[in-house]
């Protein structure tokens, strides 16, 4: 038996076949194998250089023919560089790891290198042995601080590490304070703390520690953890921290005015983890407490979201029961994808009851109006034809709001804001800061936007789906901010399913407040985001199939070389995170964008509402492009602006079969197309209910 992660997410449990031994490696029985947090990062987020299909796993202990039990060290190294020759292998230079480039242990076999394998004691033929990579990490973090007996230590983050560091740092005669800000991992680390004699607090005033570790990532609890140094005291960086957070320079010249050695400390040497087999040894009753619970294999992904949250103990997998060669008996146990991502229609279940109905109430036009519509236009006093796509408009107004007379009395243009984490590649030629000022620009009147909305009597809102910067709050502003911005999606999915369907349900509400006030004939949906281009054109290259360079364009003015970059950055995550054709859910949550979502929340709410809903640009019309693979009866109600000069616009519109109202050569964004569309727009209408027929006016028609 053995769990595969064959893609984000997806974890499928599969029959396993003794691997074939070959030269330098040894296959061994799995017996326990614990689910670490990069494990659940891998299922969660994968990781550019992680290849499909792979099995996780790499805190285990594995048996051999002869019952002798070993723990791997998590490396394959190389032996012959200088940091293998100097026992630092660590370092390796050609560094492979267990359960990342090779497969793991979350299997009831594995093929080991045999110099990665350490014996374990017989005393420790148990679960615990599993702890031995994490607390060799601890240990070798620790090693670098040379406590002396009586110190004093101080250590930021209550979890697994941070309390095993603790328990380290106090058999080398250290007086330990664990600084933990969550009352509930306090409360779960009780039974340790008191059984180890380790003082775990809230925070401290103290700022005379002689040594330091973090023991978690947050760039705060870092920082904090070097004010609460005193002078020559030492710290080791032991946690990398969540990427792009600032740290202070006021904090570095703390090193130089109190001469404090900061010190990084990564992974563990052979040497470390037997280490930690003794240590773990002689406290085995302490690394019990360690344990959340010892669970079967195909149990593993339901608790991979509490083990990426970092509140829980370690999950240890028991491979014991899965005797070698036994098929799978069970119908679902065999290559069934467990835990995978709920789809579509499941995910639609997740939705706010008041929110699901949207989705219920969402039908097409009604087309049946289609021939009289014509006929009415036909019949105006002009020839067949002659208003062109004014006439279009009319007519397909007729078949939104069911009626040969229709109206356009109140206008709304949404713009949707956000930043977005790709912006960290270079893909834009603004820095990421400018999403604020433009947000900050829309509420004092002062953009384009405010200017064609003034001039067309369109009631105008900003909506902060993701702006990584709060605003007061502005009678023009919705506050619906799901995040500080996306995470950088070349890397990583940019939300997570709960951010996403927080951001679209956010976006829907807007729409539908809105609507309560008075309801909205017609909706513009505008968007400002710094690098949301590259967002739209990986989404309209997903979708639509054109490539990445022809979906590419320059977004806010890039050069040349920025543009090839933006097109490799493109390429690279869309062969992360393939994301299927078809499957808008799963487009948006990996390489959408905050107002993306808001867009897609905001048309499937107006479709639901029979409100007509006018796209803007490129990026507006990606946004569309995902709620019509959400639902494709909103295509009914979508007026294409304008014709933007990104080229990844021309295919995306002709996926949805619209034509462009105007062609203005324009490539602002923020809705600006949309706002003189929706002027357009109101004129067909006018056109549709004021202008008089060849029977009204008496006026003789074209004979043949
Ligand atoms: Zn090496």
């Amino acid at each position: 038996m053995k769990l595969v992660l064959t893609g984000l997410n997806c974890l499928k449990l599969q029959n396993s076949q003794k691997p074939e031994p070959k030269p330098g490696f040894q296959v061994l029985d799995v017996q326990y194998c614990a689910i670490s947090r990069t494990d659940a990062k891998m299922w969660s987020e994968g990781h550019p250089d992680l290849v499909f299909p792979r099995i996780l796993g790499h805190e285990l202990v594995a048996r051999d023919e002869d019952g002798q039990w070993y723990t791997l060290w998590p490396g394959h190294h190389c032996g012959q560089c200088r940091y293998c020759l100097s026992d630092r292998e660590n370092l390796c230079q050609k560094m492979k790891i267990t359960g990342f480039h090779h497969d793991g242990g979350f299997s009831n076999y594995i093929l080991s290198p045999e110099k990665s394998l350490i014996a374990v004691p017989e005393s420790l033929r148990s679960p615990l042995a599993c702890f031995a990579g994490p607390a060799g990490c601890v240990l070798h973090a620790i090693e670098k601080l040379n406590l002396r007996p009586n110190e004093r230590m101080v250590i930021h983050g209550g979890g697994t590490l941070g309390l095993i560091a603790a328990l380290a740092s106090k058999d080398m005669g250290a007086e330990v304070v664990v600084i933990e800000k969550s009352e509930a991992k306090i409360a779960k680390a009780t039974a340790f703390i008191d059984a180890s004699g380790i003082a775990c607090v809230k925070d401290t005033q103290d700022s005379a520690f002689d040594a330091g570790l973090n023991a978690c990532p947050d760039p705060v609890a870092f920082s904090l953890g070097l004010t609460k140094l005193g002078k020559g005291g030492r710290y080791t960086f032991f946690s990398g921290l969540t990427k792009n957070a600032n740290i202070e320079t006021n904090l570095i010249n703390l090193l130089h005015y109190k001469e404090m050695k900061l010190t990084g400390a990564h992974g563990l040497a052979r040497q470390d983890m037997i280490s930690a087999l003794a240590f773990i040894d002689h406290h085995q009753s302490r690394f019990e407490l360690l344990i959340e619970k010892i669970i079967a294999p195909q149990e593993a992904p339901d608790v991979l979201p509490a083990v990426l949250s970092s509140e829980v103990f370690k999950y240890i997998l028991d491979f014991t029961d899965t005797a070698s060669d036994q098929p799978l008996t069970s119908s679902i146990a065999t290559d069934e994808t467990v835990g995978a991502q709920p789809k579509g229609v499941s995910l639609v279940k997740r939705f706010e009851p008041h929110l699901r109905s949207v989705f219920e109430n969402i039908t097409p036009a009604e087309h049946h109006l289609r021939p009289q519509a014509q006929y009415k236009i036909d019949n105006k006093t002009k020839p067949l034809g002659a208003l062109g796509t004014l006439e279009a408009l009319g007519v397909q107004m007729c078949l939104i709001q069911n009626s040969l007379n229709p109206r356009v009395e109140r206008k709304a243009l949404l713009v949707f804001a956000s930043d977005h984490g790709v912006v960290e590649e270079g893909v834009s030629a603004y820095p990421a800061d400018v999403t604020g000022q433009m947000v900050a620009n829309f509420l004092n009147g002062g953009a384009a936007i405010n200017v064609l909305c003034r001039h067309n009597g369109i009631d105008l809102k900003v909506v902060d789906m993701g702006v990584n910067v709060d605003f007061e709050t502005h009678p023009l502003l919705y506050t619906q901010k799901v995040r500080m911005g996306t995470r950088n999606f070349a890397i990583a999915p940019a939300m997570t399913e709960d951010e996403m369907l927080r951001a679209i349900q956010n976006g829907m509400q807007v729409f539908l407040t809105e609507n309560t006030k008075q309801p909205i004939d017609i909706v513009g949906l505008g968007e400002m985001g710094i690098g949301n281009t590259t967002s739209a054109a990986a989404i309209i290259s997903a979708v639509t199939g054109i490539t990445p360079r022809e979906a590419t364009g320059r977004g806010t003015g890039i050069n040349d070389q920025g543009l090839e970059h933006k097109i490799e950055v493109i390429t690279k995550a869309l062969n992360f995170h393939k994301p299927s054709s078809r499957d808008g859910f799963e487009i948006l949550r990996k390489i959408g964008g905050f107002e993306i979502a808001g867009i897609v929340g905001a048309t499937l709410a107006a479709a639901s509402h029979k409100t007509a809903v006018v796209l803007d640009g490129v990026i507006s019309t990606a946004a569309g492009l995902l709620a019509y693979l959400i639902n494709p009866d909103i295509r009914d109600y979508l007026i294409a602006g304008h014709r933007s000069v990104e080229i990844a616009h021309k295919a995306a519109l002709d996926h949805l079969q619209l034509e462009p109202v105007i062609d203005f050569n324009m490539r602002l964004g923020e809705g600006t197309g949309a706002a003189i569309t929706i002027d357009v727009v109101d004129a067909a209408c006018c056109i549709m209910g004021e202008m008089a027929s060849f029977d009204d006016a008496g006026v003789s028609r074209k004979t043949d």
